[in-house]
Parts: C-alpha cells; sequence; structure tokens
C-alpha cells in the first residue's frame, strides 16, 4: 500500500542532550503539516524530556528497543519493558535495527519477541530488516532480506499494526554526512521484492506500511519518498539536526 501520508521517523541512536533532545523536539513540531505522520525516537533518558513537547500534537514518540517481554516489570537490570514504554508516551518501538543485530547479537527470534512485547502493549513496532555489504556482494540480498523478514514477524500480525524499515546497511551513513544513500532502483528492486514476499505469506500484507532508511537527507528525500513501494522514510544522522530534519519533513508534501 501507498499511504496517503508519509511516515517520517527519526532514531536519534545514542545522541543528545536534554537541551538538543528539546530543540529536536520542538523544530519536528515546527515542522508537522498534514501530509507527513512524525516519529521521533529518542534515547530512553530523553523520552521524558521529548514526552511534554509532542503531547497534542501531531509528533509521536517511539523508542530504539524494548525488552523481550510482556510482563510490565521483572528482574531483568537495564531493560525497559513495554508497558514502561507505553506510560512513557511512546506509541512505537524501532525493534532489531541492524547496529543491535550487529552490536548486541539480537537474532530475527529476538526481534520477533520485541514486536510481539510492543503489540502487546498497544505500541507499533518499527521492524528493521537489510542486507550488509557482503551480503549483496555475494548476491544473496534478496535471500537475506527475506529471512529477516519471516523471522521477524510475529505470527498471525494485523498487518496495520506493524512497520518494516529496509535499512541496507552498507548504506547507513554511520554520521557521515556525504555518503550516499542505496540508489533508487535499488530501493525499488528490494522493496519490490519485500511487498511480494509480504503478499506471499501474510493475509491483507498491502495494509503493511514500509519505510526505506539509510543516509536519507533533505535533498534527496523527495526522490525517495516518491520511489515505489516507499512509504516513508527511517532517519538517523540527518534526524540529529532541526533543519536538516525539517527539510525531510518538507519533503512528504507530495
Ligand atoms: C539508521 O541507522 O537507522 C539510519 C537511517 O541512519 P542514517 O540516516 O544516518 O544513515
Amino acid at each position: 500500500m501507498t499511504a496517503s501520508k508519509k511516515l517520517i521517523v527519526g532514531n536519534w541512536k545514542m545522541n543528545g542532550t536534554r537541551t538538543l533532545a528539546a530543540e529536536l523536539a520542538h523544530g519536528a513540531v515546527a515542522a508537522a503539516h498534514d501530509r507527513a505522520e512524525i516519529v521521533l525516537c529518542p534515547s530512553y533518558v530523553h523520552l521524558g524530556v521529548v514526552a511534554p513537547i509532542v503531547a497534542d500534537t501531531p509528533v509521536a514518540m517511539g523508542a530504539q528497543n524494548v525488552a523481550v517481554v510482556t510482563a510490565s516489570g521483572g528482574a531483568q537490570t537495564g531493560d525497559i519493558a513495554a508497558p514502561m514504554l507505553k506510560d512513557m508516551g511512546c506509541t512505537y518501538v524501532i525493534c532489531g535495527h541492524s547496529e543491535r543485530r550487529a552490536q548486541h547479537g539480537e537474532t530475527s527470534a529476538d526481534v520477533r519477541g520485541q514486536a510481539q512485547a510492543a503489540l502487546a502493549a498497544g505500541m507499533t513496532p518499527i521492524i528493521c530488516v537489510g542486507e550488509t555489504a557482503a551480503d549483496r556482494e555475494a548476491g544473496r540480498e534478496f535471500d537475506v532480506v527475506k529471512a529477516d523478514i519471516l523471522g521477524s514477524l510475529p505470527d498471525g500480525v494485523d498487518p496495520a499494526a506493524v512497520i518494516i524499515a529496509y535499512e541496507p546497511v552498507w548504506a547507513i551513513s554511520g554520521g557521515d554526512p556525504n555518503k550516499p544513500p542505496a540508489r533508487l532502483e535499488d530501493i525499488v528492486a528490494m522493496m519490490g521484492y519485500m511487498r511480494k514476499t509480504l503478499q506471499q505469506h501474510l493475509a491483507n500484507s498491502d495494509a503493511l506500511r514500509m519505510l526505506y532508511g539509510a543516509s536519507v537527507k533533505p535533498d534527496n528525500a523527495t526522490a525517495i519518498l516518491c520511489a515505489s513501494y516507499v512509504d516513508g522514510v527511517l532517519v538517523g544522522g540527518a534526524a540529529l539536526k532541526a533543519d536538516a530534519f525539517a527539510g525531510i519533513i518538507a519533503a512528504a508534501r507530495i
């Protein structure tokens, strides 16, 4: 499905101060318009800064990860349960970002558990999938992404309640503002394949929204948001500058 509004998600990763978090949140609220849905994903420690700024605005808040439990509490030092995030005002949770998969060994089975926990708490999981440079060089990018999708999606999930973000790992900026995104033809080829895969495995799958993420910036956002199969974008580095993120939000006026 190509949603009428584009979804623009900012993933701040392990960045920011309370001051920057407030500045970015105010900037996103000021940039909001009725052609875009906006979600800010600060670090856990800044959720409490962002929540009051985006409350009663069109801007939503998400977390960057969640524990694989559905209980609201427990003896898990350092973990955060889904009901705690919901209680802070989160309505979205990023699950299975490539940095979590690579740096913390999170598997697709873990990601599926995170997505289930988010859903059980009434939040929308944004499940990240994507191939590495080595996968692409070996010609296995379609197989890897298919395995990520089928391994991470909860069984019998309502397609309208979950989002999948295609993030080619090799194109993620890693803080390099000059890194280019994947080529449009490669984005469309992969996301078309993802759509076909979903249609083969999930009833009513066209209700599931798909994002592209990796090196999205104001100067390439319009082209990416206009590409087939792209219902929105997941933004890392450019989400850390209020002007750049506003430029991406503006690009969704299409
Ligand atoms: C990301 O890592 O989710 C991401 C999209 O990062 P960037 O926009 O910096 O490539």
